[in-house]
């Protein structure tokens, strides 16, 4: 089957824009997988000849304040479940929260491949924003722009040649 690639993250960080991203046009959405929730989309595509299905892992209300994090840590657990390799999307804009500790915290109880992106650097001089988050003690960060393109072949590149 598949490889499965799916983005997790709290809301509004980037997540469905990192996706249509990575697609472009070629990706052929995916409405009948048994079993998947409303609340995700997958599509199918295929990277420098590599063929991989794209999770992302949606539709939780921002608004919704009350059982957020443990609707977050649900959503992530699930995704963590079904994906081969996880993408774990940051927001340079707000820093990190509480809710994106929630979603590392689950994330650490896992095996899986982890790719830490820290979306929102849409110009070089936005880079110090990504300090704040070595915070976490991971040694490898993916500043990139979903919204611009900046730095997200680099991250497909590390993660197809990891795969
Ligand atoms: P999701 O809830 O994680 O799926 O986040 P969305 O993809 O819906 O994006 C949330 C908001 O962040 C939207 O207003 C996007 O336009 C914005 N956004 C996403 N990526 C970028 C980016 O690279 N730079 C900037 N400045 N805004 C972004
Ligand atoms: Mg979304």
């Amino acid at each position: 089957r598949l490889p499965i690639i799916a983005l997790i993250g709290r809301p509004n960080v980037g997540k469905s824009t990192l996706f249509n991203r990575i697609l472009g046009t070629r990706a052929a959405i995916v409405d009948d997988v048994p079993g998947v929730t409303r609340d995700r989309n997958y599509a199918d595509s295929t990277y420098r000849n590599r063929r991989f299905r794209l999770v992302d892992t949606g539709g939780l209300d921002p608004t919704a304040s009350e059982g957020m994090l443990s609707l977050i840590r649900q959503q992530s657990q699930l995704a963590i479940a079904e994906a081969d390799i996880l993408v774990l999307v940051l927001d340079a804009r707000s820093g990190l929260t509480p809710a994106d500790e929630e979603v590392v915290q689950t994330l650490r109880g896992s095996d899986k491949p982890v790719y830490y992106v820290i979306n929102k650097i849409d110009t070089p001089k936005a880079d110090p924003l990504v300090a704040d988050f070595y915070r976490l003690g991971q040694e490898q960060l993916y500043p990139l722009s979903a919204e611009h393109g900046i730095g997200v072949a680099e991250l497909l590149d590390d993660l197809f040649s990891h795969m």
